[in-house]
């Protein structure tokens, strides 16, 4: 079993889109830094996992194909850079109709059964309240919280201004997953 680094999508791997969402890919603006983050992750042996709510698809503002579109796109781009997910999963639903939807441990524990993760040692990344919790329920003790316009109330392990001090947060703290 190996551990995972989850992420958070918006905020995180890309420049948040505010209230509303990323429709395009035109729109998806990696954010500075994560490349280098995700392939610390990648060089010390964790499976990299982004667990996304997508609600804008259950809006109808895109379909589930387009949004499957910007994730083919990223992770080309990341690709490039070695850093690419192993393993994409999205709640696309509406708040309060399915039971993936973050804070749920949905997600991670789906990811988990598939990869085989040991979430003992996993991380989390993320910049939202939802996120950290996320981490809590699914018995992912580390967590490290981009700070956003939201107002912590769940507090994180590690805090950050920025996604750009993430890489060397992680080349600080994360152990060899094999070790
Ligand atoms: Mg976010
Ligand atoms: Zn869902």
């Amino acid at each position: 079993m190996r551990p995972a680094v989850f992420f958070d999508r918006d905020g995180v791997v890309n420049v948040s889109p505010g209230a509303g969402y990323v429709l395009s890919w035109d729109t998806f603006e990696f954010s500075p830094g994560v490349e280098e983050a995700l392939k610390v992750c990648r060089n010390r042996g964790y499976a990299l996992v982004l667990v996304t709510s997508q609600q804008c698809v259950g809006k109808g503002l895109i379909t589930q194909a387009e949004l499957d579109e910007i994730h083919l796109q990223m992770q080309t781009q990341l690709q490039q850079h070695g850093a690419q997910f192993d393993l994409i999963l999205a709640c696309t639903h509406l708040a309060g109709t399915c039971e993936c939807r973050k804070p749920s441990p949905w997600m991670i524990n789906e990811a988990a059964s598939r990869l085989n993760l040991d979430l003992s040692r996993s991380w989390l990344v993320g910049d939202h309240d939802r996120d950290i919790q996320t981490a809590i329920n699914a018995g992912v003790p580390q967590t490290v919280r981009i700070l956003s316009h939201h107002e912590p109330k769940v507090i994180a392990r590690h805090t950050l201004d920025s996604v750009q001090g993430l890489a060397t947060l992680l080349a600080r703290h994360l152990p060899e997953a094999h070790a």
